[in-house]
């Protein structure tokens, strides 16, 4: 999708922070981090939101989450402890309309929503 930044850094028209990259997805860090760890995974291939998760199909879904959990233990956190969030839509504050999971570790987290 031409106007979108995480289609641009998948293509690498724009600089990302890449720390992990396959042919289906990418690990960046984020530009604004909410916590000491926060790196985002994405599908290269556009989708909105996880409301659309049905258009990558069961083994690319299957092989996002083996690499959201790869991402994390490479950012050291998987003993410490982590969180995966997705957005979707406006209740939640979603701002990139391209799929993305966000992971936030390396501190105590506090409550959800
Ligand atoms: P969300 O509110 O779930 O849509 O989160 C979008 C996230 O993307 C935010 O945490 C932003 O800080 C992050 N973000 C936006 N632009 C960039 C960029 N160019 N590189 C890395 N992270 C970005
Ligand atoms: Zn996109």
């Amino acid at each position: 999708m031409t106007d979108c930044i995480f289609c641009k850094i998948a293509a690498g028209e724009i600089p990302a922070d890449v720390v992990g990259s396959t042919d289906e997805f990418i690990a960046f860090n984020d530009i604004s981090p909410a916590a000491p760890v926060h790196r985002l995974v994405i599908p290269r291939r556009h989708i909105v939101s996880f409301d659309e998760i049905e258009q990558l199909g069961v083994g690319t879904s299957g092989r996002l989450l083996a690499f959201i959990a790869a991402t994390a233990r490479a950012a050291g956190v998987a003993e410490s402890g982590y969180r995966v969030i997705t957005n979707v839509g406006p209740d939640s504050g979603q701002e990139v309309k391209h799929l993305h999971w966000h992971i936030l570790g390396g501190r105590r987290l506090k409550g959800l929503g």
